[in-house]
C-alpha cells in the first residue's frame, strides 16, 4: 500500500514522477490541478469558478478544494493508496488532510519534497507552455508557492514524514530515487 504525497514547487516535475509511480505501484494520481483544468475543460460549477484564480496563479479557494479532495480521498478506488500531486498547497489545506486521514483511517507514508533551483523551474515551464505557464503567471505562481506552500515543509518535517529528492538531475534518476523511498518508506526520513 501506497500513501505519498509530493511536494515541491511548480515545474519541478511532481505530476510526471507521481504518473510513473502510480503505474509502478498501482494506486491512482491524484492531481488536483489535472482534476481542475478538467472541470474548466468542461465548464463545470467548479471549473467556472476556479478559472481566474488559476490563469492567474493563485490557488483556488479552499473551501472548493477541501470538498474535492475530501470527496477524492473517501471513494473506493483510492481505499488502498494514493498519490496526491498539487494538495495539500497550504498550511489550511495540510490541516484539513491530516483531520481527514484521521477520520477514514488512512496514514500517508512520507511527503516527498522535489527540490529544483529557480532558474531550472522557470525553463521548465516555459518548455511546458501551459495555459498557465506565461512569464508573468509563473512567477507569481513560483511567489505563491513560497508564501503558501513552503512551509508545509516544516510541517511535515516536524511530523518526521519529510523525504527531500534532488529533482534536478535526469527523469529516471529521480524515479530510481522514488522507488527507493517507496520500498523503504521508514528509512532515512529527514530528521533536521
Ligand atoms: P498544478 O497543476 O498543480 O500546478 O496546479 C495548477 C493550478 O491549479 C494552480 O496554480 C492553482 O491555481 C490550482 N490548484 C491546483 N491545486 C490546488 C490546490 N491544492 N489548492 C488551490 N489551488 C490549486
Amino acid at each position: 500500500m501506497t500513501r505519498l504525497i509530493f511536494l515541491g514547487p511548480p515545474g519541478a516535475g511532481k505530476g510526471t514522477q507521481a504518473k510513473v509511480l502510480s503505474e509502478r505501484c498501482k494506486v491512482p494520481h491524484i492531481s488536483t490541478g489535472d482534476i481542475l483544468r478538467a472541470a474548466v475543460k468542461a465548464e463545470t460549477t467548479l471549473g467556472q469558478k476556479a478559472e481566474g484564480y488559476m490563469s492567474a496563479g493563485e490557488l483556488v479557494p479552499d473551501d472548493l478544494m477541501l470538498d474535492l479532495i475530501g470527496e477524492r480521498l473517501s471513494s473506493e478506488d483510492t481505499a488502498h493508496g494514493w498519490l496526491l500531486d498539487g494538495f495539500p498547497r497550504n498550511v489550511e489545506q495540510a490541516e484539513f488532510l491530516t483531520a481527514l486521514l484521521d477520520e477514514i483511517e488512512q496514514r500517508c507514508d512520507s511527503v516527498i519534497n522535489l527540490e529544483v533551483p529557480d532558474d531550472v523551474l522557470v525553463s521548465r515551464m516555459l518548455e511546458r507552455g501551459r495555459a498557465d505557464d506565461k512569464e508573468d503567471v509563473i512567477r507569481n505562481r513560483l511567489e505563491v508557492y513560497r508564501a503558501q506552500t513552503e512551509p508545509l515543509i516544516a510541517f511535515y518535517q516536524a511530523q518526521g514524514l519529510l523525504r527531500s529528492v534532488d529533482g534536478n538531475q535526469a527523469l529516471s534518476n529521480v524515479t530510481d530515487a522514488l522507488r527507493a523511498i517507496v520500498d523503504k518508506p521508514d528509512v532515512n526520513a529527514t530528521a533536521d
